[in-house]
């Protein structure tokens, strides 16, 4: 089973590309979709996008408000609702760190499903915070980047505890970002 990729791998601070049906790709998108539902459910993850297990494509799973897991291609926000609020988040991406990220409550995203056929949603609460979360992703956006520069800086000092294996690259990369916040 694929392995999910940490921060600050660099697949995950990378945007992804379009998932593109013409092109030949021997993974195959149901079979991406099935590897990104049973790594995220063996993480007890509430979503994923495809870059967290190294596939720089515009693929995403969420949970759902009946709590099913749903997937989503080439997923594009078509409206924010101008209500928003703060809660807590965690992500399989930074295991064992949770923070305060404000969302806009209400969304309607457009994508396709796995079967590349059109879809519009228009979601709340729990599942228009987890769609919000793993598009993020697809641009290379974390929690963290969510936070203030000085939460940020906590965030990382702490996530530099946590992670015990970080090669040099992610290391510099964070050496980096935690100069910038300082
Ligand atoms: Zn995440």
């Amino acid at each position: 089973m694929a392995a999910i990729c940490e921060y600050p791998n660099g697949v995950i601070l990378k945007t992804c590309e379009p998932w593109e049906p013409s092109v030949i790709d021997p993974y195959g998108l149901q079979g991406l979709i099935a590897d990104m539902k049973a790594v995220c459910a063996l993480h007890k993850g509430q979503g994923l996008a495809a870059n967290q297990i190294g596939v720089l494509k515009r693929v995403i799973i969420f949970q759902d408000n009946q709590g099913q897991m749903q997937s989503l291609v080439n997923p594009e926000i078509l409206e924010l609702g101008s209500e928003t609020s703060t809660a807590m988040e965690g992500c399989l991406s930074l295991p064992g760190l949770q923070v305060k990220v404000t969302r806009p409550t209400e969304i309607t995203v457009t994508g396709l499903t796995e079967n590349l056929e059109p879809v519009t949603l228009v979601s709340e609460g729990l599942e228009a915070r987890c769609i919000q979360h793993e598009i993020d992703h697809l641009n290379g956006v974390l929690i963290v980047d969510h936070q203030g520069r000085l939460n940020r800086k906590m965030t990382l000092d702490k996530w530099m505890k946590l992670r015990k294996k970080l090669d040099r690259a992610e290391m510099s990369y964070l050496n980096r970002e935690l100069k910038r916040a300082a």
